[in-house]
C-alpha cells in the first residue's frame, strides 16, 4: 500500500453553545461561546483527522471515535489526532504536508495560528513547516457569518516512509 503518496480531505462543523472558550487546532481560545460537541469540539483537528483517515481510506472520524462511545466524551482532540498519526505510521506513511482552513467571524484566530501549527506538528511528528493553518471569515454570509458555528476544512498529503519495508 505504501508505494505512492496519498491525499485526503476533511470537513467539520460545530455549533456555538454556552461556554467561555473554544478549542481550535489544539489551542484553548477565550470566547463568548463554546462549541457544542461530544468531544472538546475542535473542528480544525476533526477536519484534519478526517483528512488523514481519508488519505488512508480508513473511513471517518465517527467510525473510529463514535459519539456513542463514552471513552470519547469530552475527549482531547489532540489524542484523536495522535491516534490517526499512529495509524498512518503503522501503514508506512509520514505526513508530507497538511493545510487547514478555519472559517469563523469570531474569535480572532491570527494570534493563535503559530501555536496551532506547533501542536499539530508535534502530534503528527512532522515539521511545523509542513503544517499550514489559515483562518478566514465568510463575509457575514451563511451559518458561520451569522456566528452560529465554526467550520473547518483540511487536506493532507501522505508520503511513503522510506525506512519502512
Ligand atoms: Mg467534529
Amino acid at each position: 500500500m505504501n508505494r505512492w503518496p496519498r491525499i485526503g480531505i476533511g470537513y467539520d462543523v460545530h455549533a456555538f453553545g454556552p461556554g467561555e472558550h473554544v478549542m481550535l487546532g489544539g489551542v484553548r481560545i477565550a470566547h463568548t461561546h463554546g462549541l457544542v460537541a461530544h468531544s472538546d469540539g475542535d473542528v480544525a483537528l476533526h477536519a484534519l483527522c478526517d483528512a488523514l483517515l481519508g488519505a488512508l481510506a480508513l473511513g471517518d472520524i465517527g467510525h473510529h471515535f463514535p459519539p456513542s462511545d463514552e471513552r470519547w466524551r469530552g475527549a482531547d482532540s489532540r489524542a484523536l489526532l495522535r491516534h490517526c498519526g499512529e495509524l498512518l505510521r503503522t501503514r508506512g506513511y509520514v505526513v508530507g504536508n497538511c493545510d487547514l482552513v478555519i472559517v469563523c467571524e469570531r474569535p480572532r484566530l491570527a494570534p493563535h495560528i503559530a501555536l496551532m501549527r506547533a501542536c499539530i506538528a508535534d502530534d503528527l511528528r512532522c515539521a511545523m513547516e509542513d503544517v499550514s493553518v489559515k483562518a478566514t471569515t465568510s463575509e457575514r454570509l451563511g451559518f458561520t457569518g451569522r456566528e452560529e458555528g465554526i467550520a473547518a476544512q483540511a487536506v493532507v498529503m501522505l508520503h511513503p516512509n522510506g525506512d519502512s519495508p
